[in-house]
């Protein structure tokens, strides 16, 4: 078998739970999976729309200096070429600096015995190539290969109808910035936001959903007025950093990545990634960049329309300039995923004790039991309460169970479940992470109270039905 490092085997565990749980599937599973894309299940399904909504309530509904946007996936091929994505090579192509002659990467270094590397989706140059015409070790980096995927629109399969599916959302919003600059009376600053999916037909994915070829954007574009990138490139780096803490991840697996003057693109004053703490090493999951005018101006360029501003405050005309803070989906469910995981050695029916970390392989110690549980903030967590009647024949406790079902799921995302013991069924919940469970049983039906076990401490309490609103939202918020 192969041998696997503990972080490895962190990450089979996960995908196993995952899979179990309903959370992420690999994508056509009957037919054999195809790489780089996946399906997200019930639960998979609950934490991304968390996600999303977590982010759409804190950057664009809760600011009165942003707008959101839903463009399409497939824009204008010349959006590509404004953009910069078009850039005429599908493969990666090497320079030599000495003879000036080009070649394709790969078969460069095969001709030499070597082999060319992938990091991300960078192409890197292994040790001691050198350029097979003049033997010069002046070499440029691998061209990027073009990542667009690629299709036609309408029945005529030639260049005329070439078209692609966008890489990123942002250019949607640069290519609707004049219309909705007209259409929603902002005044600069502000910002327009957007969350959609983006296909990169990225050369290695991998790490799970880490690096797919279809993804999820969240991409906001705040429009400023030239020379105040610096103060709101830092304002959004600390907004963001601040965003991730209140969605549960804990800021000691946090990291801000400040790319070095020399590293950025030409158009760029900075860019600052936040990065997490995975399994498999601290991997960026947004990256914040100070963009200058560089898009609106290629867009103004190539389109030949206008995208200047007129500020009437000073009467001047401008090209905004723009910070982009711009954050996968997939990327940050990951990593709340990562982050919940917790195999744990839990006192049995009949024996005191705190709760305990698992070791790796270990059996749990006499009287314990071992239970796996996603320790997701509330905000976050795809169900917030799982209702139990204690049994499931008896109809009386079915019925007031229902009640109070029904009176919870206005408020919440809920789960009913009427099966098997009640211990078991708490297990169930703790796997897909669910901050309350409320149990009915046959004191319920003499005093009106319910049992409320919280995920966490495992620890019950009795509350009456008329509190248990308020007292679940204390645990769970709104
Ligand atoms: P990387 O260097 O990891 O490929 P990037 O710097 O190219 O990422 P951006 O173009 O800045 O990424 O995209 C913004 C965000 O979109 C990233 O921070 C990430 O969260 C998400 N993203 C980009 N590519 C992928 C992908 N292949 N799979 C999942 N999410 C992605």
């Amino acid at each position: 078998m192969k041998k696997r490092d503990e972080g490895q085997l962190t990450m089979d565990a996960l995908a196993s739970l995952c899979k179990r749980r309903g959370f992420i599937y690999q994508t056509s599973e009957i037919y054999g999976g195809i790489n780089g894309f996946w399906d997200y299940g019930p639960m998979g399904t609950e934490l991304k729309r968390n996600v999303r909504d977590a982010w759409w309530a804190d950057v664009v509904r809760r600011r009165e200096d942003v707008v959101g946007l839903d463009s399409s996936i497939i824009m204008h091929p010349r959006v590509w070429e404004a953009s910069g994505h078009v850039g005429g090579f599908s493969d990666p192509m090497v320079d030599c600096r000495a003879c000036k002659k080009r070649f394709k990467a790969d078969a460069f270094c095969e001709e030499q015995g070597l082999e060319l590397q992938v990091e991300g989706k960078h192409f890197v140059l292994p040790e001691g190539v050198q350029c097979t015409a003049c033997g010069s070790k002046d070499l440029t980096e691998p061209r990027a290969f073009d990542l667009m995927f690629r299709t036609h629109v309408g029945p005529v399969e030639d260049d005329s109808s070439v078209a692609y599916l966008r890489p990123e959302t942002a250019q949607g919003i640069f290519a609707q910035f004049s219309n909705v600059l007209a259409t929603s009376r902002q005044k600069i600053p502000f910002g327009i936001a957007q969350i959609g999916k983006a296909f990169r037909n990225e050369i290695n994915p991998r790490n799970y959903t880490f690096r797919s070829r279809e993804f999820e954007q969240m991409e906001l574009e705040f429009f400023i007025k030239p020379g105040t990138d610096s103060e709101w490139h830092a304002y959004w780096v600390n907004e963001r950093l601040k965003w991730y803490s209140s969605i549960g991840l804990p800021e000691s697996s946090l990291h801000k990545q400040v790319h070095p003057k020399e590293k950025l693109a030409h158009y760029a004053s900075a860019c600052t990634d936040v990065a997490y703490d995975f399994p498999f090493g601290t991997q960026e999951l947004e990256g914040i960049a100070a963009r200058g005018a560089f898009d609106l101006t290629q867009h103004q360029t190539f389109s030949g329309k206008s995208m200047e501003y007129f500020d009437p405050d000073t009467n001047e005309h401008f090209i905004p300039h723009v910070v982009e803070p711009s954050a996968g989906v997939d990327r940050i469910a990951l990593a709340l995923l990562c982050n919940a995981y917790r195999e744990e050695w839990v006192p049995g029916a009949k024996v005191e004790g705190g709760v305990l970390a698992a070791e790796p392989g270990g059996k749990p110690p006499e009287g314990y039991e071992a239970r796996v549980v996603m320790r997701f903030s509330p905000r976050v967590a795809p169900v917030k309460v799982a209702v139990f009647p204690l049994l499931k024949n008896k109809p009386e406790l079915v019925a007031k169970a229902r009640q109070v079902f029904d009176m919870l799921r206005v408020r919440w995302s809920c789960f009913w479940d009427q099966t098997g013991a009640i211990g078991r069924r708490y297990r169930r919940q703790d796997e897909i992470g669910t901050p309350c469970g409320v149990t009915i049983d046959f004191q319920t039906l003499d005093d009106d109270t319910v049992t409320v076990r919280d995920r966490d401490t495992m620890e019950q309490i009795r509350v009456p039905v008329k509190e248990l609103t308020d007292s679940l939202a204390r645990t769970i918020g709104c």
